[in-house]
């Protein structure tokens, strides 16, 4: 992960800037790099991202201040989007400073078409299994989803073709409407979003056939979901822009998969680290050898086993467990090893006679330091 910037350095401002100064260089780097003027630049989307996110600290004086006290790490620290900022999307940022580029949402730039208000679809929320090898690769998956789609009729307009708005008659346009009642105090007026136009002061004056004016219909459409490698139970990936779609042409919700893992024959996961029973045969615990250990990835690891292991041992292989999500955090897990001795459940006459003859041997009843290391390590166990 790269560094961070000092969120001054972002906006290229002075630490005493004033708000209108933070404001202005704010506008001035967005527009640089909006994405509008720079379609499918990777580099220029994440600029934009960053001076969203120094902007919408440094622009309130309480975040400014945590901020210029505590820096990254203070009580806001990471407190920027699900995964570390990662999944911070552009809807985001336009419904958070809208404002600033004199419009509302994506059609408020440039196209010099103000909308008074853009309708936004909801969200969609789906669940999804996971294996612990899908886990480890990351992986792309395919759903049919039912959801609000625009109404192909109306082009998501909402309006029958050639008819346009007409001033609300239940508002006159103002959007709200004024209710006066009677009570113990006198009368008393409130005021309310017009049920008619919902707020907008202007009515379809003919509505679609097939929308009924929403210029959305149900529809299914197969959205395919990028799941990041080092995932876990519980997590939710957020998927910008593919949730229902906003009514007449607003802007479409998002999609929140939320992430259920699979039950592992092999490894136990414990955060990023896989943890393997492995059940080692008597004579290689006594004689020393090599055995192989099964990896998420499919493959087998050599491993080399010393003599006299103990049952208890754990051995501790360096990043074979998972990876981190999207790199962040302490990069990869280990792959932790734990061994049990196996002893045998039945003999054959040689085996047995074989064994006997161990019996009186005082070497095979166990030292003392084996018998300290046992005691200590349930010692800690029950503590
Ligand atoms: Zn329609
Ligand atoms: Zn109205």
């Amino acid at each position: 992960m790269a560094q961070k910037r000092d969120y001054y350095e972002v906006l290229g401002v002075s630490k005493g800037a004033s708000e209108d100064e933070i404001k202005k260089a704010y506008r001035k780097i967005a527009i640089k790099y909006h994405p509008d003027r720079n379609p499918g630049d990777k580099d220029a989307e994440e600029k934009f991202k960053e001076a969203a996110e120094a902007y919408d600290v440094l622009h309130d004086p309480q975040k400014r201040q945590q901020y210029d006290q505590f820096g990254f790490d203070g009580p806001m620290g990471g407190g920027f989007g699900g995964f570390g900022g990662a999944s911070m999307n552009m809807d985001d940022i336009f419904s958070m400073f809208g404002d600033i580029f004199g419009g509302h949402g994506f059609g408020g730039f440039g196209g010099g078409s103000r909308r008074p208000q853009q309708h936004r679809g909801s969200d969609l929320r789906l669940k999804v299994r996971l294996t612990l090898e899908e886990i480890n690769q990351g992986v792309t998956k395919k759903f049919k989803v039912r959801k609000d789609i625009p109404c192909q009729h109306c082009h998501g307009t909402g309006a029958e073709a050639g008819s346009g708005n007409e001033q609300c008659p239940t508002c006159h346009g103002s959007g709200v409407i004024t209710h006066t009642t009677q009570s113990i105090f006198g009368m008393m007026q409130t005021q309310g979003i017009c049920p008619t136009c919902g707020g907008e002061g202007v009515v379809i004056k003919n509505k679609c056939h097939e929308c009924g004016g929403e210029g959305v219909v149900k529809g299914e459409e197969v959205v395919e979901i990028k799941i990041p490698a080092g995932v876990a139970e519980g997590m939710v990936v957020n998927v910008p822009g593919k949730g229902n779609a906003g009514r007449r042409n607003g802007i479409n919700g998002d999609i929140q998969v939320f992430i259920e893992e699979e039950k592992n024959e092999s490894f136990i996961r414990d955060g990023n680290d896989l943890i393997y029973n492995l059940l080692l045969d008597f004579p290689t615990a006594a004689l020393g050898g090599e055995i192989e250990i099964p990896t998420i990835e499919g493959n087998k690891l050599r491993v080399k086993i010393e003599n006299g292991t103990q049952p208890g041992k754990t051995l501790r292989l360096r990043g074979k467990g998972l990876p981190a999500v999207q790199g962040y955090g302490s990069g990869k897990g280990d792959l932790v090893v734990n061994i049990s001795v196996y002893i045998p459940k039945t003999l054959s006459r040689e085996e047995k006679e074989a064994v006997e003859r161990f019996k009186n041997s005082d070497n095979f009843k166990g030292d003392k330091q084996t018998k300290e290391t046992i005691f200590q390590r349930f010692k800690n166990y029950f503590n």
